[in-house]
């Protein structure tokens, strides 16, 4: 490629970017239309700006999920009406988990989705939610005649080359297929998501102006935009013709040039790119004129992992701890100050990481990091450079998001489905 070709690249890309955007706005399945993404673009990040839900005209089954900025309850009592009894299957269940993190979200590392699928077909009657599926989750899931587990995190991971009882994850999968019970992992997709896990752990420590550490991009496949000139009609149809012969569909637009040629424009993906060149270089005035923009995915605003707030008010690191113990219903967390930090010190910026926060709160400039778990080393790199760490213990700074799960997936599943807590399920660790 030449220079030429890079710096219009540059040039262009405010307008394919918004173009762009704007389009995975009205195929991402998480929202209805541009207006509940009035997103704010700041520095490579964006700010969340207040969304109301209450005038949709839409099914029940693709309600959006609520706004960070709306209490979950009042979001929920929205759409609390309609309920049906009808009996709903696995393939529908799993329609409705998708719209509410939609597996695109997930990080590329990550196993989530269905798991395990059961051979019989039948109605789902019964869900169980739990962060872990444990050997005591599962006695929990047979004994209740459980159809459908919903395991926050994956609990197969690893590719597997054999199921053996010897290995607990693998005996698990063993007797979910026996007992017929699905088990469906949303993770990754489940922190990501707009109005998820994390915003949900960050919303903890008080209101405020929040943002994503680590930005989604839209999962549309990777494209280019081809632009070219032909001197005439006659030879804009042969190209054309040509490019539909090599098996080319692609749309495009064109205008008048101002020497009575034409101006084309093509946007193709990536898998087409190379025969679409090949094609427009057999005419002369096309391969002369040709110029390739590549086209970068428009990021989702709200949606990524990690989150950092600017805190309305500012609060002392005592109140924060205080917060979030009664956030998370936990009666201890772990707390080191950051260098010069006192209990009394001022908290403006948060940053949160559900889970393992290590890596992706690394190098974030923020008073105080909340996370589950990070290592001794991260944590002293972080006390050095002035922040203060709240540690909740991994699965603690998760597992308290099932309850607002469970309230999505009430109003959007059918009354014939039972969806239940985990009473079994907690984080092997104990402070004691
Ligand atoms: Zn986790």
């Amino acid at each position: 490629m030449c220079p030429g070709w890079v710096k219009a690249s540059l040039r262009r890309f405010t307008l394919p970017f918004k173009l762009a955007c704007s389009v995975s706005f009205y195929t991402h399945p998480l929202t209805l239309s541009h207006s509940f993404l009035s997103a704010q673009k700041t520095i490579g990040s964006y700010f969340y700006s207040t969304s109301v839900y209450a005038n949709c005209k839409i099914s029940k089954k693709f309600l959006p999920t609520p706004s960070f900025s709306c209490s979950f309850s009042q979001s929920a009592s929205l759409f609390q009406s309609n309920h049906s009894c009808e009996p709903m299957d696995l393939s529908e269940l799993l329609e409705v988990l998708e719209h509410l993190a939609p597996l695109s979200l997930a990080e590329p590392w990550d196993n989530v989705g269905l798991l395990v699928e059961p051979s019989k077909i039948h109605p789902v009657k019964i869900v169980l939610l739990t962060n872990d599926l444990t050997i005591p989750v599962m006695e929990e899931a047979e004994a209740m005649n459980c159809d459908l587990i919903v395991s926050y995190h994956p609990p197969l991971f690893r590719p597997i080359k054999r199921l053996l009882q010897r290995d607990w994850k693998q005996q698990l999968a063993i007797r979910a297929v026996k007992a017929g019970i699905a088990v469906y992992s949303p993770h990754t997709a489940l922190d990501s998501v707009r109005g998820g896990v994390n915003d949900w752990l960050i919303g903890g420590v008080g209101s405020g102006r929040v943002s994503v550490l680590s930005q989604a991009a839209s999962s549309i496949p990777p494209s280019h935009k081809l632009e070219f000139t032909v001197r005439n009609q006659e030879e804009l149809k042969m190209t054309l013709a040509e490019l539909m012969d090599a098996g080319v569909k692609l749309p495009y637009t064109t205008t008048r040039s101002d020497d009575d040629g034409y101006n084309v424009c093509l946007t193709c993906p990536d898998s087409v790119l190379a025969a679409t060149v090949q094609t427009l270089s057999r005419y002369v005035t096309p391969k002369e004129s040709l110029a390739i923009l590549q086209l970068t995915k428009p990021p989702l605003p709200g949606c990524g992992q990690g989150r950092q707030s600017i805190l309305d008010e500012p609060i002392s690191i005592a109140t924060a701890v205080h917060r979030i113990k009664s956030h998370l219903g936990l009666s201890h967390v772990r707390l080191a100050l950051g260098d010069q930090h006192t209990l009394e010190s001022e908290v403006t910026t948060v940053a949160v990481c559900a889970g393992s926060g290590g890596s992706v709160l690394q190098g974030v400039k923020a008073d105080l990091y909340l996370t589950g778990e990070m290592s001794h080393h991260e944590v002293l790199d972080a006390v050095a450079a002035g922040t203060s760490v709240i540690l909740t213990d991994h699965s603690n700074s998760e597992r308290g998001f099932l309850s607002v799960l469970r309230e999505r997936l009430s109003v959007r599943l059918s009354d014939s489905v039972s969806i239940k807590l985990s009473q079994r399920d907690r984080d092997p660790l104990e402070i004691l």
